[in-house]
């Protein structure tokens, strides 16, 4: 058996993973805000740090893999501090840890809004690593709510970004730990539970993410996936966001792959 560290544990996709690797007997140590093992606020650094060195001790000092989904859709700051450096931070947070195990592997949460319009200095803003101007540069968008919306594809295009530029490195891919996000379409969880509450409201988001392929799609379909990115069978897969979306990245992207 092998032991998970899993962000965002207490709703949603966190929760549903957990579940699953929890029913076939492996170890679970949840961090979320509340209702977990680990109660952490990953919004702030030393809200990371401290889940990360609580994680840690609960483990014994060795974690077989990460796999952060904690994240809000919500137009505020707060978004950007929790999609990026509440995975980034944390992730580097639990390296050590990792780093102990035969089998160490991460992965995150993107999405497949990280496809649709974002704010470009926000994005570059967040690939910096410096918390404190790129969060000055969602408060300016937040102030409207037009460009509030841009902050979430925002945090998930520079995710999978960070993903994509840090997974070859030494410390990641040269330390034996592959690491990739995945992308989801339309999940049915609490997040996009008041996106789907009126028929007007789903028709306005099928109009912008098409899911060919089975419709609206249960956590499931994604906590699997997750499962497999960080299972000892995934030796070679690096630095991707593997979209499994019911086809939106495949009919909104077409051949720009
Ligand atoms: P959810 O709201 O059900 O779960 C998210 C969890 O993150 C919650 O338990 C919440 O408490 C936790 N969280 C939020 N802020 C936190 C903080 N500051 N510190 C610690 N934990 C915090 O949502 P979900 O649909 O399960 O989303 C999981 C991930 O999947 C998110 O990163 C989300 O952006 C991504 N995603 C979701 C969808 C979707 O359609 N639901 C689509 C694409 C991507």
């Amino acid at each position: 058996t092998r032991t998970y560290v899993i962000t965002g544990a207490a709703s949603g996709i966190g929760r549903a993973t957990a579940q699953i690797l929890r029913d076939r007997g492996d170890t679970v140590i949840g961090v979320d805000l509340q209702g977990v093992e680990v109660s952490g606020d990953l919004s702030t650094a030393a809200g990371r740090a401290n889940a990360a060195a609580e994680a840690t001790g609960l483990a014994g000092g060795t974690v077989d893999a990460v796999i952060a989904c904690a994240g809000l859709s919500l137009p505020k700051v707060v978004t950007a501090a929790v999609n990026y450096f509440g995975v980034t931070e944390f992730l580097e947070a639990m390296r050590p840890a990792l780093a102990r195990s035969t089998a160490p592997r991460a992965a995150v949460v993107s999405s497949m809004a990280s496809l649709q319009p974002v704010a470009p200095p926000l994005v570059e803003a967040l690939l910096a690593d410096d918390e404190a101007p790129a969060l000055a540069i969602a408060a300016e968008l937040a102030k409207d709510p037009q460009t509030g919306n841009l902050i979430y594809s925002s945090s998930k295009q520079a995710l999978s970004r960070w993903v994509r530029r840090e997974a070859p490195r030494a410390d990641w891919a040269g330390a034996g730990i592959p690491l990739n996000a995945v992308g989801p379409g339309i999940v049915e969880t609490p997040m996009t539970a008041e996106l789907l509450a009126t028929p007007e409201s789903t028709a306005h988001v099928d109009a912008v993410v098409p899911m060919p392929l089975n419709g609206h799609q249960g956590p499931e379909s994604i906590a699997n996936l997750l499962i497999w990115l960080t299972s000892a069978e995934n030796t070679h897969c690096c630095g991707q966001t593997i979209y499994c979306d019911g086809g939106s990245d495949a009919v909104l992207r077409g051949d720009d792959i």
